[in-house]
């Protein structure tokens, strides 16, 4: 059966396998992945699957395999931290200025390498009951200092829109809040959503829209998706990236560079290239952190700043997110870190070629 034109989202091993996503042999060890980890393989992203290729990239983020039922030294249910920096039920407050607030349980599709996997899909109790909603409204209230709520989940965009309006109206209310950033793959997984309706629904009178739009190769910028992308930005609404370095999805400089391009073309800024956070059963799309470092060395030789993400490690344990390099500059005579750098302090810079030049230049 053909992956084309499907009606509906594939969600049991059994339905993957009579379109060609699995292999019949696989079934019961399919359906053990299943009744851990969600699946959801929308239409849309059905039918980007070669399902000729062994290596398709699109499938290796989908499709389940029996790598994820192995659990590695290191990886945790909840990877970054949530949970440390959680003071009431959906918010996270790891940084003074800003909250995670986690509306949502489930996604339009289920990524193999989500760092939320323990926690999102339908037989997960996370949903937030009306109570627990007003008590993060009035906690983001309570707190001035907070600037910016990105909204996240699972998928914010999987709301109705009537609910997702009054989400919106609420926060956008309180005089602090100046920002909603909302992190999605909705427009890309299942672009029909982002009808006129929605997109006046993410627009909201006292505070500024931003959307973070999930995306790890440039096939997934399909025609339909670029349509989606395209009616949010029309509308105002400005939007950056976030993508997962995977390994064998993205890790090389040609996927990276043409997953930027297409992120710029479709106006969107490239934001974050996250380092794979120590989830459960995901090291097979892990890579290390020394290939992402050459990775970012290599794409900053091909593309323009305009296509250029940070790349980011979410520290285990929930200590926040930090830049991981590759680092460009290096102190010559070294200077105790504490201190202000010393006016005689030389260093050495690399250039994107990895030739290294001195600065300043030698008289
Ligand atoms: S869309 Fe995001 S939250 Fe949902 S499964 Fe993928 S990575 Fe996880």
């Amino acid at each position: 059966m053909s992956t084309r034109n499907l009606a509906t989202t594939l969600r049991e091993p059994a339905e993957l396998i009579a379109h060609g996503l699995a292999r019949p042999t696989d079934l019961a060890v399919l359906e053990r992945v299943a009744s851990r980890y969600a699946v959801a393989i929308t239409p849309d992203i059905a039918a980007l699957i070669d399902s000729s290729d062994p290596d398709d990239p699109i499938a290796r983020q989908f499709v389940p395999t029996a790598d994820e039922l192995v659990t590695h030294t290191g990886e945790r249910a909840d990877p970054i931290g949530d949970d440390a920096h959680s003071p009431v039920a959906g918010i996270v407050h790891r940084y003074p200025d800003r909250v995670l607030f986690k509306l949502v349980h489930v996604c339009a599709v289920y990524c193999r390498f989500c760092f939320r996997r323990e926690m999102v899909g339908p037989g997960k109790d996370n949903a937030l009951s009306d109570a627990a909603y007003l008590d993060a409204i009035g906690y983001i209230r309570a707190k001035p200092e907070i600037w910016e709520v990105i909204l996240t989940g699972g998928d914010p965009l999987m709301l109705s829109t009537r609910r997702l309006s009054q989400i919106m109206a609420d926060l956008a209310a309180i005089d602090h809040v100046r920002i909603i950033r909302i992190h999605t793959r909705v427009p890309v997984a299942d672009p029909d959503r982002i009808s006129d309706e929605m997109v006046g629904a993410l627009k909201v009178e006292g505070a500024t829209t931003w959307i973070a739009l999930h995306a790890n190769h440039a096939r997934e910028l399909t025609g339909r998706a670029r349509a989606a992308i395209a009616r949010m930005v029309d509308a105002g609404i400005p939007m950056v990236s976030q993508s997962v370095l995977l390994s064998g999805v993205n890790d090389t400089p040609a996927a990276l560079e043409a997953l930027m391009r297409a992120f710029v073309e479709c106006r969107i800024k490239p934001y974050y290239l996250h380092h794979g956070d120590l989830a459960p059963g995901t090291a097979h799309l892990r890579t290390t952190l020394e290939r992402g470092r050459r990775l970012m060395q290599a794409l900053r030789g091909r593309v323009s700043g305009l296509c250029q993400p940070e790349y980011v490690l979410d520290i285990p344990g929930g200590a926040g997110k930090s830049p991981v390099g590759p680092n460009y500059l290096q102190p010559e005579n070294s200077f105790d870190g504490q201190r202000e750098e010393q006016p005689e302090t030389r260093y050495r810079v690399l250039d994107y070629c990895g030739e290294v030049h001195r600065y300043p230049p030698e008289p």
